[in-house]
């Protein structure tokens, strides 16, 4: 929040932002949409559509290769999406913002290339037990590979991370630490300041993954210090296929490219190639132009709508939420964290969570049920899955109502 934020200003008009996402009009089974699955994927405002029809129709052509207009207009555009995007996290320099197909595809991006270089044989990779599977298995696959080990910070019952096992586990071994800012599955919000703080005390650099952060609070990639940061466009307001990796420009500079094939290189001859300078050098073959573009609209419409507003909106949501979901009989939360954001998952009774989701979408209300690709954090808590219900600003209390009488309703049929 800024000085000249008043709580007027960060109140949103909803209903009228709401009319912005031509998909919430839609009706499920003769009702109105509700729909709580926003972790999984936002949906899309007119201006991102407008964006990806405007680039087929108007200027498609392929970028960085074309003397032509068109190309030259795609190009500038592709361009602007990435200065945006720059602004928007507050990055020292625009190269520092790589285009990739989203957040696994970046942390894979990382495991591989720095993997490749700054990781051996008897190292450590530190990650936590709410890493969501695309922050596991990458690194699973580097770890083996070159020798090297997967170590995992605990949580507690609350799911929050134990931080005196993360002073434990963090040893000059570690050569990477790689940790979710939120949880998916829990909501939890990780104190990543701490943690990295800690780990550049031993000159380990981190990777967030900000996949459940990017879309609900302010990110400074500059005041947090991180060395990675991996989101993805479709949970944020934009288009599918495309995300991002940030990476500070010591590291990218220093790791090799990841893919090779067009626009990534300087000079090519069968001896020797040599690589095109950041952020290309990352960017192998025609990337994902009009995804490119829409997610810079959907930064636009972020920062008009204004981000601290939609973390206000969210959190008192939230917290509705949770004071009506508290009051169900026999539901209890799963992730019970102190600070937290995006989502609230819970089990009821003894109804399988798949059950309840099913009876929840003939309400028309869409949840998330099952693992959230956290099969371990399951695991630790000894359950199947949960049902999650995730949030975004357009979301409104007379919906979060929608949902308790539909558990009500559940609970009536199931228990
Ligand atoms: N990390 C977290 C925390 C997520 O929630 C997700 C998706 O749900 C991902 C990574 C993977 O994102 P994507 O499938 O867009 O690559």
């Amino acid at each position: 929040m800024t000085k000249t934020d008043t709580i007027a200003e960060l109140n949103l008009d909803v209903e009228r932002l709401r009319k912005d996402f031509p998909i919430l009009q839609t009706k499920v089974y003769g009702k109105p949409l509700v729909y709580f699955d926003n972790a999984a994927t936002t949906q899309k405002p007119l201006p991102v559509l407008q964006a990806l029809e405007q680039y087929y129709t108007i200027y498609n052509s392929n970028v960085h290769r074309g003397v032509h207009y068109l190309s030259q207009q795609a190009t500038e555009a592709y361009e602007a999406a990435r200065r945006k995007i720059a602004g928007f996290i507050h990055a020292a320099h625009e190269h520092e913002i790589i285009f990739t197909k989203g957040t696994t595809n970046s942390i894979n991006l990382v495991a591989y290339s720095f993997g490749r270089k700054f990781i051996g044989k008897g190292d450590e990779v530190l990650i936590s037990a709410m890493e969501h599977h695309s922050n596991i298995v990458p690194w699973q696959l580097i770890c083996e590979e070159k020798g090297a080990t997967l170590k995992v910070i605990p949580i507690n019952e609350k799911g929050a991370l134990k931080m005196d096992e993360f002073d434990k586990l963090l040893t000059e071994k570690v050569k990477i630490v790689a940790v979710t800012y939120v949880s998916n599955s829990l909501g939890t919000v990780n104190p990543v300041e701490e943690i990295i703080a800690k780990a550049h005390a031993l000159d380990i650099p981190v990777l967030l993954d900000a996949a459940q952060a990017i879309q609900h609070m302010p990110l400074n990639v500059q005041e947090l210090d991180a060395d990675f940061i991996a989101f993805s466009g479709h949970k944020m307001y934009g288009p599918t296929g495309i995300g991002i990796l940030y990476g500070k420009e010591k590291w990218l500079n220093a790791m090799p490219p990841f893919e090779g094939g067009g626009d990534m290189i300087k000079n090519v001859t069968f001896a020797k190639t040599t690589y095109n300078e950041l952020p290309f050098k990352f960017e192998a073959g025609t990337p994902d132009i009009s995804g490119a573009i829409a997610l810079g609209a959907a930064v636009d419409y972020i920062q008009q709508t204004g981000i601290h507003a939609i973390q206000h909106t969210e959190e008192e949501l939230i917290a509705y939420a949770y004071e009506r979901l508290s009051a169900v009989p026999s539901l209890r939360f799963i992730g019970d964290a102190a600070r937290r954001a995006g989502a609230i998952s819970f089990l009821v009774g003894n109804i399988h969570p798949f059950d309840l989701g099913e009876l929840l979408d003939k309400y028309s209300i869409a949840v998330r049920t099952g693992h959230h690709c956290t099969q371990p954090l399951m695991e630790i808590f000894n359950i199947p899955g949960t049902v999650r219900a995730s949030f975004s600003f357009y979301n409104t209390k007379a919906e979060v109502d929608e949902l308790i009488k539909g558990i009500e309703k559940a609970r009536r049929i199931l228990e």
